[in-house]
């Protein structure tokens, strides 16, 4: 995990430079981003910045995050149902392990994906630029509510 304070002034950094304005509601949304704790939604964002800014809608929240990806700073998991999840912490494109029961999300820390981009590009002929690469399961918590 990037360290949250330095993802926070890159964040703010690159705003200031895209001439947007730091406001106190735009420096709530940087920090929990910053954070990522668990990949959040927009939605879980919200609920979060809410508890500060009362009258701060869903759609500002969203729009917000638009323009903080249009500077290439958080990464969106997009998902077939619509569920997106959002990265500030590491928006370089990364492997996330997801609870298909609880929609936990984390990051594995893999010796091996430069090894794999290789083996691809290598079997291929392509030249790798990105990936996704996902795994679903069951977490240590979910399992142990089984039953
Ligand atoms: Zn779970
Ligand atoms: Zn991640």
């Amino acid at each position: 995990m990037a360290d949250p304070k330095k993802r926070y002034d890159i964040i703010i950094r690159k705003l200031r430079e895209n001439g947007q304005k730091i406001t106190p509601q735009r420096m709530a949304i940087v920090k929990i981003l910053s954070e990522s704790k668990g990949h959040p939604s927009v939605e879980t964002i919200h609920a979060r910045i809410k508890q500060d800014f009362p009258t701060m809608s869903l759609a500002t929240v969203y729009r917000n995050i638009v323009v903080i990806k249009s500077l290439g700073e958080v990464l969106e998991l997009g998902f077939p149902d619509g569920s997106n999840r959002y990265d500030g912490n590491q928006p370089a494109p990364h492997p996330h392990v997801i609870c298909i029961k609880c929609h936990k999300i984390v990051d594995p820390d893999l010796d091996s994906l430069d090894e794999m981009t290789e083996e691809v590009s290598r079997e291929t002929g392509f030249k790798i630029l990105n990936h996704r690469l996902d795994f679903f399961g069951i977490c240590s918590v979910c399992m142990a509510e089984k039953g």
